[in-house]
């Protein structure tokens, strides 16, 4: 007896943020559609989306100084900053649609308001966040950003940043009151349970262990249920491939060619946290610093207030660190099994360039308690060794691709790399990551559906009305929508709720 399942239109591999994203946009497009999810894990959102796994920021890039560059005539490039803003804004209204259909009921439960600052010392730090505050003030997706080099209006924004702060270095900030805290693991689960409730069927505790294309075009994945260790086989006219780290493995599995030449560089992540409420109810921002030399981009020091599970802590970190592993509960082989013949210069070629991030890696490794609490001093000079702890954070895997920069070139954003016809597609990178999983779970309908996009246009602008549009050019329509998206998630309150 063939042990292959009955065929299902649409399998999703992995239960993180992007799967939850593309099955809840699917089930309001193509509700008729049946869905599968496969998920190693016992539960949902337990990888990177976990609420400690990552730092919860909603990227708007209100606050991150890597997404604006400083270029060779002392300009500051802010496109990737318009376009981060811009798709944040395209989450926030897809959310919105949710809560107002009743798909999600109490959006505080994962997205809290909370002020975005940049902080920097330095004179020419200070320069370049005065040029950056310039650039972006005018822009009608930055409206109410300001910006101070004054120690009084400091100790009123960070008071725990200031107390204490003997440095004379010039120091200045910007705040934006607009920012937010995700909690991405509450959304993801959030999100399964709707799905749950439209009959998509779930198989946790399921590894997918290979997947190939059968000669109807539809893909046939083989599972091992590890419950039973017992291997069972599924087949789909489409599968998304929502394995976070895991991803980059399965797509080459898959042997499209469009997953060739593709490495991956795992790159884990610290955070120190703080639950002492004293110390915590001194602090109402996130704050991110600027990156150290070397240092890869999603490694910028900050200082964040996060809400998990109705409580409220301070998170400091990322300190960045090496493990082999392309998953917080991956394998230790899996950077050196992701090495294959067709990546291997790629690979070799990334190796060589990167250096200063492979010392940066090895010095981040070797930093003690003391060292990281030093680093931590420089947001918060009378951090107290007591109050933090280290946590574990989830692992991010850095796609390593050859581009017109060169042969393997690390990247730092996330791709969508799908087959031509379209049957299939896989999630890789993490930045800037869930912020942005609606935009990027698009991406995917638009290039594996393209004969479906004219029809779900009407359903896909009613849970997204700026779908289409750029709101950098539209002032009005950007500030409807940010006003009636603040209205129904909840973020006008200043003050939380909850403490
Ligand atoms: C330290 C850190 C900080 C971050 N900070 C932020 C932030 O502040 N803001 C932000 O927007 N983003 C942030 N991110 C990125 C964000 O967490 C990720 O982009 C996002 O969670 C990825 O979601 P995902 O669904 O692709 O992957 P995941 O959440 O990792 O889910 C993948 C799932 O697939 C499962 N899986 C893997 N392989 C298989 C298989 N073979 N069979 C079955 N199941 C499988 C895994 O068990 C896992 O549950 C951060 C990430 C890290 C690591």
């Amino acid at each position: 007896m063939s042990s292959i399942q009955e065929e299902t239109d649409v399998i999703l591999i992995g239960a993180g943020v992007m799967s939850a994203t593309l099955g809840s946009l699917l089930k309001e497009l193509a509700p008729e559609w049946n869905i599968k999810v496969f998920e190693k894990l016992e539960k949902a959102g337990e990888e990177s989306s976990n609420e400690w796994n990552n730092a919860g920021t909603g990227h708007a890039a209100l606050c991150e100084l890597n997404y604006t560059s400083e270029q060779p005539d002392g300009s500051i490039d802010i496109s990737k900053a318009v376009k981060i803003n811009e798709q944040f804004q395209i989450s926030r209204q897809f959310w919105s649609y949710l809560v107002n259909s009743n798909l999600i009921r109490n959006p505080q439960d994962f997205i809290m308001p909370i002020p975005h600052m940049s902080l920097v010392q330095g004179e020419k730090n200070v320069t370049f966040l005065k040029k950056r505050f310039e650039a972006l003030s005018n822009n009608p997706l930055f409206e109410g950003m300001e910006y101070t080099e004054d120690d009084e209006k400091l100790k009123e924004w960070i008071p725990l940043a200031m107390e204490g702060r003997t440095s004379n270095e010039p120091i200045a900030a910007t705040k934006i009151d607009s920012g937010t805290d995700v909690n991405f693991g509450a959304l993801t689960r959030t999100l399964f349970d709707h799905l749950k409730s439209k009959n998509v069927e779930f198989h946790y505790k399921h590894s997918v262990e290979d997947l190939k294309r059968t000669s109807d075009g539809s893909w046939e994945l083989k599972v091992k249920d590890l419950h039973t260790n017992k291997k069972e086989y599924h087949k789909a006219k489409f599968v998304f491939i929502g394995g976070g780290g895991g991803s980059l493995h399965l797509l080459q599995k898959s042997g499209i060619p469009e997953s060739k030449q593709i490495g991956g560089f795992p790159v884990s992540g610290l955070f120190l946290v703080c639950n002492n409420p004293f110390v915590v109810e001194q602090h109402h921002a996130k704050v991110y610093g600027k990156a150290k030399v070397g240092a890869p981009p999603m490694s910028v020091p900050h200082l964040d207030t996060r809400y998990i599970n109705n409580e409220k802590s301070l998170l400091f970190g990322p300190f960045a660190g090496f493990s082999p592993k392309f998953l917080k509960y991956g394998s230790v082989f899996d950077l050196l099994t992701s090495i294959k013949p067709n990546n291997v210069l790629t690979m070799l070629a990334a190796g060589a360039k990167e250096m200063s991030l492979t010392k940066y890696l090895i010095q981040q490794v070797m930093l003690s308690h003391e060292k990281r609490m030093e680093e931590l001093r420089e947001f918060i000079p009378n951090a107290k060794n007591d109050d933090w702890e280290i946590v574990v954070a989830g692992q991010r895997v850095q796609v390593i691709k050859d581009t017109e920069k060169g042969k393997g070139t690390l990247q730092f954003g996330t791709e969508v790399v799908s087959a031509e016809d379209g049957s299939i597609a896989a999630l890789l990178g993490a930045s800037p990551g869930a912020s942005t999983a609606v935009n990027v779970m698009l991406e995917v309908l638009e290039k594996c559906f393209p004969e479906h996009m004219i029809g779900w246009e009407g359903k896909i602008k009613e849970m997204i009305p700026s779908y289409g549009e750029s709101l950098v050019e539209n002032r009005e329509l950007f500030r409807e929508i940010h006003k009636h998206t603040d209205e129904t998630l909840g973020l006008c309150e200043k003050e939380p709720v909850y403490s």
